[in-house]
């Protein structure tokens, strides 16, 4: 869930530094879609700025409207991850390194935390971007671009905030480790549980708020049964154990890093 599938693969034989720094494409991935996500904050407010006086109306719209895109950028994360680590492969057009490199994370969990932003980031800053930026330049509505701006920062985060919950705590921004002590965000407490057999629950990694709902109520369970009958596809978490897949180290375990 970096870099690249190559570099993820040769991690644990390769001591090279470099190879965790992004590429100069990554970095322009991410900028481009920090940008979209700054142009859908920035619309939205000179447009409630220039109009007609807002109340407190307009106060509970935003509100509901940022809710609402925390919470899907969490469920959004989860089902992509079930989905990414459970169907195809490393030949799968489009997603293909995607896959391969969130196995990798799953042999290696720690070594996500080696990797610059950039390098972790970069698939979901383009996604934003391509998806998004002509939402940006179409779209007048302030609510709705409000709601774009929470929903795709925290989608284009979501890697990032799940190698901080793979990061010693003491090596944590003292703002992160407040966000995550307040559940805003995920903690390793609450992601262990992925990394544990039978690798098959609490796939959400950016607040984890959706986990205890999907994996109670059997909802990707009952994905995976209704996929299976209809196209007759096992999910890799049904073939366990999955004999190279390592648990998550405790929290004191964490390797310095940075
Ligand atoms: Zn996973
Ligand atoms: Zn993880």
């Amino acid at each position: 869930m970096a870099a690249s599938t190559k570099k993820n693969l040769s991690i644990s034989s390769v001591d090279d530094q470099s190879q965790y720094k992004a590429t100069w494409t990554q970095r322009a991935w991410f900028a481009s879609g920090c940008t979209t996500v700054l142009i859908s904050l920035a619309k939205s407010m000179l447009i409630l700025a220039a109009g007609a006086p807002t109340g407190p109306r307009t106060l509970l719209h935003l509100i509901m409207a940022a809710l609402l895109g925390y919470l899907l950028a969490d469920l959004s994360s989860g089902i992509y991850h079930w989905a990414i680590d459970n169907y195809g492969s490393a030949k799968t057009p489009v997603f293909g390194s995607q896959i391969e490199s969130f196995l990798a994370h799953h042999q290696y969990p720690s070594e996500i935390t080696k990797f610059e932003t950039a390098g972790i980031t970069y698939t979901m800053a383009g996604f934003v971007t391509v998806a998004f930026l002509p939402v940006n330049l179409f779209s007048n509505d302030p609510i709705f671009l409000w709601f774009v701006a929470v929903f795709t920062g925290f989608g284009l985060l979501t890697l990032n905030i799940h190698a901080w919950s793979h990061t010693p705590r003491r090596k944590l921004p003292p703002v992160v480790a407040a966000l995550q002590d307040a559940g805003v965000l995920i903690r390793w407490s609450q992601h262990t549980a992925h990394h544990r057999p039978p690798f098959n629950s609490s796939y959400c990694v950016m607040s984890g708020i959706w986990n205890r709902v999907l994996d109670e109520y059997k909802v990707l369970l009952a994905l995976e049964v209704a996929l299976f009958r209809v196209m007759g596809v096992k999910p890799r978490s049904w073939s366990e154990p999955i004999s190279e897949w390592k648990p998550m180290m405790t929290q004191d375990e964490q390797p310095v890093l940075h």
